[in-house]
């Protein structure tokens, strides 16, 4: 399921307690090469969407390894600071950002802000304006891409949320264009997650490459152009592109313009992959319908299945022999939507036992909740032989020390 270098799962279950996240470094540095070694043409600068996972050991392994990053929030600015991504190699997303999220980025020096509303633009200048600051400015485009993902995941359709249409962009950039307190730089476009073809990417890029032609006849030019991440993997039988196709594509798409850069924003690609969670059996319980394994962790640490009905591999960790049976994996969380898996063949298991649940690293951890006053679960970063506790179990009372 995942390499862990000879690192015994069972022994890091003992050691740290369950439900435990395992992130194995070797298979994020992976990922990252495979996407940077996909690109023939070019060298694309790849900054990883940290809402997939923000735990600061693991982005300090992607920092390392050259990275820069993707952020959504004034959290996000902080933990990547603190995973040390490069400043100069931070964009910062998102459709809400507070003025004291630009204000802070703004000092920071970040790369580029993606932009999505004529609202947004006037808070961005009006902040470089008082920091005395110029601001650097990317559009997001809103293509109306069907990435033919899941509906949640899907945001780069006309009906979303998010990004300017086309005629709405063009009249961003000019108005950015004519203020001292900005410098447009970029365009930026992100239409969806776990995007398992390529026919969106294609249109992405064309309307991408529509745009910077429009804005290079009004004299707008950008130095580089970001498609955003989405990069889909396989949970079971999912047939992701190839990445070197994905990379033809993109290449293709802006080959007139040999001096612009390509961004990713890659986050579950890079991570999904390396991490998994670990969780213990409680209890074994048959009724007349089904049978169940109650296990220690829930949707409240890997809340995938219940938000999408996301299908994550389960295996046993703790050998046990003899036929296999058909078992629903569920947690303690007082929900009928409180599953880890349903209906999976695994041999007969017994209280205690160790279970793994796999391509856990991404929209796990990230999205984890107290919900029930669970505490969350730690988090173990795995580098060659060496072991990390990354972040410590939630204690009892870290449920309530900001209540008054
Ligand atoms: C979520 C998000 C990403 C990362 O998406 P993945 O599917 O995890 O690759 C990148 N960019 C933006 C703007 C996002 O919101």
């Amino acid at each position: 399921m995942i390499d862990l270098g000879g690192v015994c799962a069972l022994t890091l279950a003992r050691r740290y307690g369950t439900p435990l996240f395992v992130y194995s470094a070797a298979v994020a540095r992976d990922r990252l090469e495979a996407l940077r070694r996909a690109f023939t043409r070019r060298e694309p600068l790849v900054c990883y969407a940290l809402k997939a996972n923000p735990n600061r050991a693991l982005g300090r392994v992607l920092a390392r390894a050259g990275a820069g990053a993707d952020i959504v929030s004034g959290g996000e600015l902080a933990r990547a600071a603190r995973a040390g991504f490069a400043p100069s190699k931070i964009v910062f997303s998102g459709v809400g950002k507070t003025e004291n999220e630009m204000a802070a980025g703004l000092r920071a020096g970040l790369l580029a802000f993606n932009v999505e509303s004529v609202e947004e633009l006037e808070a961005l200048a009006r902040t470089a304006k008082r920091l005395k600051l110029r601001a650097p400015v990317c559009v997001r485009l809103n293509p109306d891409v069907d990435p033919r993902t899941h509906p949640h995941l899907t945001t780069g359709r006309a009906r979303n949320k998010f990004g300017l249409e086309t005629a709405a962009a063009l009249a961003l950039y000019r108005k950015a264009s004519r203020d001292a307190h900005l410098r447009v730089v970029g365009i930026q476009c992100h239409i969806g997650s776990q995007i398992t073809t390529l026919d969106p990417y294609r249109l992405a890029a064309a309307s991408v490459a529509r745009t910077i032609r429009r804005l290079e006849e009004e004299g707008i030019r950008l130095s580089f152009a970001d498609l955003g991440g989405g990069i889909g993997i396989a949970y079971k039988d999912e047939k992701p592109f190839a990445l070197a196709s994905m990379a033809r594509v993109l290449e293709d798409a802006f080959a007139p313009w040999p001096q612009m850069r390509l961004l990713l924003e890659p986050g579950r690609y890079l991570v999904a992959d390396a991490g998994i969670l670990l969780t213990r059996v409680l209890y074994r319980k048959k009724t007349s319908m089904r049978r169940f394994l109650i296990v220690d962790g829930a949707m409240t640490d890997l809340p995938r299945p219940a938000l999408y009905g996301a299908w994550h591999p389960v295996e046993a960790v703790t050998p046990r022999r003899g036929r296999k049976i058909t078992v629903d994996v569920v947690g303690p969380v007082c929900e009928s939507g409180d599953f880890l898996a349903l209906g999976r063949s695994l041999p007969p298991m017994e209280r205690g036992d160790i279970l793994a649940v796999g391509k856990a690293g991404a929209y796990g951890f990230a999205m984890s909740s107290q919900y029930n006053s669970r505490p969350r679960a730690a988090e173990v970063l795995v580098d060659g032989r060496r072991v990390l506790l990354a972040r410590r179990r939630e204690r009892i009372k870290d449920l309530y020390a900001a209540e008054t």
